[in-house]
């Protein structure tokens, strides 16, 4: 007798060959019945044996697509409901009122399309938009869900009867893909100018070869060429050719920050970088994120790519336009995003022309729109795992579940620099792409028109606001517009928020000890703070310590000019005598009397308790980095400056206040300038800095242990971006038997924090 389950599969189900695999299954197991994409999720009637129907679902949940991510499988028997289903079948999609899916990110070119890619005698030979059920654009074309051809962005071409027919039969790879398309009926990619004259364009195999040689003729001789990609424009030119890296760099306006770059393949990455198992592993891995790797010294890449540090951002190709570059250029690229300073990357052809006419001289466009834009993901590998810096294209939005039931639906508008967003309901947090920095029009824009899309298209309607407590960020201000409308909003402490975002990807909901070591951020105090320790709950904190104050001098100039920092410590510890002090390439004419009188004067000059700021001044200290073309570049040349291996250290001590106790500095700089006035190296001073940091932190941990006996230590906060520091500081509370805890999902700088402040709105409103 048979059996009949109706069966509910929730999560990331669509868009990632979820359908074609269950009718595998259930052709495998003799089931009949149907499949289904709903709003929410994929539904299943399943009709079959006792014993098939175990094994079916069984494996529904154990062989599920790589790609795909189920939250859960409700399956439910039908009593007399015996619709005697003869076969089974894919049916199409229903749209019910509930929206609860999930959108698939981006997904790498899978192996079955490269070889067909490839393939002389496949209909797709060399054709640029070429993918799968397996594979292809998801995220970035999607308009609405459920994820179907008609609410995609390829919903302008009309299939040819061939891919028709493939998209229509459930043996073939390409059922219910819904960007599949061909040279037939598909977008095509077009070559052109800064005149925009067309000089070449891809109807076939042979005219897309000859655009691919010319672009690579284009790149040998050292031009810039805008590529239109996935979520966005790149600028790509030949990583071996300074002239060409130096040209770029100029153009764009951006003179020392590192500039990403595309290898042909593993080979090519491991010619010139370092690179272990578990960062081969991310690499190649669907997602296909840039992987910070140890640079080679014997590597051929250009010196500008990424000026005064160690690594290299590698990715390989991930989509089919990128495969078919380095079958005529196979040298690794320049692939940075396609933008102009400051602004988001630009994703529609027409600014492309405009915009990127100042920096490319040629434009590799296509005619498949852009719906979402999504820059690439940047990630590290620390203790084999991942260790986000920004969770983007391949990564959102994927859903992060948080372990408990919201009580109502939140949307966080996050901080202010690598701004990202979150909404949220029930037990998902569906967190934005990389927006950018929050600062000017367009990024607002960007900010706006992305809360817009994800409201819509997860169903959202939110009766909280999360905001951080910075009155002046454009989030910020932008939460309150909510007010008009009358739902609440709820301000959040910015560390608080960097903790809680710690806790909640680790799982944690009891009281724990948080570093938060960050560059700034608004305190409950109205001072500036960024070196704090908290003892942290989801709806509280309470600030057991902190750094010891300092002064920026000229305010938030100061950041752009570590050289200030510098002085400002050394003011409190030497006061006006500093001028005698042997430093000369701190005494600059008329500017360091300006900034000694604005110090001796309390003229604009803010305190601060951010260990960002300790790490400028350090860096200029030792002439590493005086002044700054882009954020935290004195503390990531400082970090790349680090030479030897010894546990060398200064003396940090710890005082006493109301609070708790103040991590105190004057010794370190103290000793910094005794270093620095005997002769010391540079890099050995910057070693001895980064191990007291770690060592004054250890002993923090171990006095809050003895009062408090909390054992969980979180790790969050930008500064946390320094892998030298994260992994003696780890090390040291490890070897000190502390639970050590740090971010895997979201990054541990302002990308990560609206994770935290969804989950600090609900317990602050539960009261
Ligand atoms: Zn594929
Ligand atoms: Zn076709
Ligand atoms: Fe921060």
């Amino acid at each position: 007798m048979e059996l009949i389950y109706k069966i509910n599969v929730k999560g990331t189900v669509q868009g990632v060959g979820f359908r074609p695999f269950v009718y595998n299954l259930a052709k495998k197991h003799r089931i009949s019945g149907y499949v289904l994409n709903n709003t929410l999720g994929v539904e299943i009637k399943a009709q079959g044996k006792a014993s098939n129907l175990d094994s079916f679902k069984y494996e529904l949940k154990d062989q599920a697509p790589p790609q795909s991510n189920i939250s859960s499988i409700e399956s439910q028997k039908l009593a007399n409901q015996r619709e005697n289903f003869s076969d089974f079948r894919i049916k199409f999609s229903s749209r019910s009122d509930n929206k609860n899916t999930q959108i698939s990110p981006e997904l790498n070119v899978c192996h079955d399309c490269q070889q067909e890619l490839f393939d002389p005698d496949d209909r797709r030979y060399l054709y640029p938009f070429i993918n799968c059920t397996n594979c292809g654009p998801r995220f970035t074309i999607t308009k609405n869900i459920p994820y179907d051809r008609n609410f995609t962005t390829m919903d302008e071409f009309e299939m040819c009867s061939l891919c028709s027919n493939e998209y229509n039969d459930p043996d073939d790879r390409r059922f219910h893909a819904q960007p599949d398309s061909c040279f037939e009926c598909g977008p095509q990619l077009f070559l052109y100018d800064c005149s925009e004259n067309i000089l070449a364009r891809s109807k076939g195999p042979a005219s897309t070869e000859q655009l691919f040689i010319k672009m690579s003729d284009f790149l040998q001789k050292g031009a810039i060429i805008s590529i239109k990609s996935n979520g966005g424009f790149h600028l790509a030119c030949n990583a071996l050719d300074e002239e060409a890296v130096l040209k770029l760099r100029g153009k764009k306006y951006r003179y020392d920050k590192a500039l990403a770059l595309m290898f042909p393949d593993l080979t090519s990455i491991k010619k010139h970088c370092h690179i272990n198992s578990d960062e081969e592993e991310l690499l190649t891995s669907y997602t296909r994120p840039i992987v910070l790797l140890k640079k080679k010294l014997d590597t051929n890449i250009a010196d500008s790519v990424a000026p005064e540090n160690n690594y290299l951002g590698a990715m390989l190709p991930y989509n089919p336009i990128q495969l078919l570059l380095f079958k005529y250029f196979p040298q690794p690229l320049v692939m940075t995003s396609g933008n102009i300073c400051g602004e988001p990357i630009i994703y529609k052809n027409g600014n492309a022309i405009s915009k990127l006419s100042q920096i490319a001289d040629y434009h590799c466009l296509h005619n498949r729109k852009i719906h979402v834009s999504c820059d690439d993901s940047v990630y590290r590998v620390f203790r084999g795992e991942n260790y986000p810096i920004r969770r983007s294209r391949g990564f959102a939005p994927r859903a992060l579940s948080i372990g408990k039931k919201l009580e109502r639906p939140v949307l966080a508008c996050g901080a202010e620099r690598k701004n990202t967003f979150a909404v949220a309901k029930g037990d998902q947090v569906w967190l934005s792409q990389h927006i950018g920095d929050l600062e000017n029009l367009a990024v607002l824009n960007s900010f706006e028109t992305s809360i817009e899309h994800f409201l819509e298209v997860f169903d959202v309607q939110p009766e909280v606001i999360a905001h951080d407590l910075h009155p002046d960020y454009l989030s910020t201000k932008y939460a309150r517009n909510y007010d008009d409308e009358g739902i609440p909003n709820v301000a959040i402490q910015h560390h608080h928020a960097h903790a809680v975002a710690c806790m909640v990807e680790n799982g944690l909901d009891e009281p724990v000890i948080a570093f938060v070591m960050d560059g700034t951020g608004a305190g409950a105090d109205g001072t500036i703070w960024g070196g704090e320790i908290l003892i942290v709950e989801h709806g509280s904190f309470n600030r057991i310590a902190h750094l010891e104050h300092v002064r920026m001098p000229g305010g938030k100039s100061s950041i752009y000019n570590p050289w200030e920092m510098a002085v400002s410590y050394l003011y409190e510890v030497y006061g006006s005598d500093l001028k005698n002090l042997e430093l000369p390439h701190l005494k600059r004419d008329g500017e360091l009397e300006l900034v000694l009188k604005m110090l001796e004067n309390n003229l604009n000059t803010p305190i601060t308790s951010s260990c960002g700021r300790l790490f400028d001044a350090v860096s200029a200290l030792t002439n590493i980095r005086c002044e700054i073309n882009y954020e935290g570049q004195a503390a990531i040349e400082l970090e790349n400056s680090i030479s030897g291996q010894s546990k060398a250290a200064y003396n940090m001590h710890l005082a006493d206040n109301d609070e708790g106790f103040v991590i105190k500095w004057d010794k370190l700089i103290e000793s910094i300038v005794t270093d620095i006035q005997q002769g010391a190296a540079s890099g050995s001073i910057a070693l001895k800095f980064h191990n007291s940091l770690a060592n004054v932190f250890l002993k923090s941990a171990l006095r809050i242990r003895s009062t408090t006996k909390l054992n969980k230590i979180v790790l969050s906060g930008g500064v946390f971006m320094n892998m030298y520091l994260l992994d003696r500081i780890e090390r040291l509370l490890r070897e000190n038997d502390f639970d050590v805890y740090w971010h895997t999902k979201v990054p541990t700088n302002d990308g990560g924090i609206p994770l935290g402040q969804v989950m600090i709105a609900d317990s602050k409103i539960r009261g």
